[in-house]
């Protein structure tokens, strides 16, 4: 184990990244929100973090957010599901969180609708696109996203956001950009099509420590970072 993180110390930096990003490439204040990647870590860093002022927090893993998310039990905390989706497990997702950024098929997106709670607002959820075109990642082709947003725009328990996107990792700057910008594009055909079925299609959520500035600079709304806040994770446990 290494010593425990700073947590408002790591969260002061990552803004300060993500508003130098914002100035550099014309972006208004406030129009990148970070999502703050707790994945893995327990619910006393997660405290840390909102009295910090961050309020946002990301899980890929359904069994450690069933019992963190009530052990933290601040109504403050919205929770964003961010790994691969189970179909037979919609009804936790449904249940206890506020957005889901991983959707990507009817199959799930019609569960989460038919489950989500009558008590709470509808679920925001996002649409995964594989821009990198890697066999191994997750997501939609591009050209499946207008057919999906098609079928499951009529879904009110569900608000369909905008899309979201894991590239491949890259070094390069410039060819950071692409996926992004393509994810951009993706996003504003999808909007002006379907204006008159999906309100708010607003939202991209890409880029996380290594690309937060190209994904800025290409017009990401969310940016999702993990290790530079909460400090490496025990890679053995989860494998991510
Ligand atoms: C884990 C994860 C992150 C954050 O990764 P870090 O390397 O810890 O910053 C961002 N997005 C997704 C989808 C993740 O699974």
């Amino acid at each position: 184990m290494t010593s425990a993180p700073d947590i408002a110390a790591n969260l002061a930096a990552t803004r300060d990244a993500i508003d130098a990003a914002c100035r550099k490439w014309d972006r208004p204040a406030g129009s990148v929100r970070l999502l703050a990647v707790s994945k893995t870590k327990p619910a006393a860093m997660v405290n840390a973090a909102l009295a910090a002022g961050q309020y946002d927090f990301g899980e890929n893993y359904l069994q450690d957010a069933e019992s963190k998310i009530p052990e933290v039990g601040d109504p403050r905390a919205t929770w964003h599901f961010i790994g691969a989706i189970q179909s037979n497990k919609t009804r936790t997702i449904a249940g206890r969180f506020g957005w889901v950024h991983t959707v990507s098929s009817e199959k799930v997106a019609r569960r989460l609708h038919e489950q989500r709670p009558d008590n709470l607002p509808p679920l925001q959820v996002l649409l995964q696109v594989n821009v990198s075109g890697e066999a191994s990642k997750g997501g939609l082709e591009p050209g499946d996203v207008a057919p999906l947003v098609s079928e499951i725009a009529d879904y009110d328990r569900i608000a369909i956001r905008g899309l979201m996107a894991i590239p491949a990792p890259e070094p390069d700057f410039e060819k950071q950009r692409v996926p992004f910008r393509r994810l951009r594009e993706l996003r504003d055909e999808i909007a002006v099509r379907f204006a008159d079925r999906v309100v708010g299609f607003t939202e991209l959520s890409m880029g996380m420590s290594g690309d937060l500035e190209a994904a800025i600079a290409e017009g990401a709304t969310w940016v999702r970072v993990g290790t530079a806040i909460f400090g490496a994770r025990n890679t053995t446990a989860h494998g991510v």
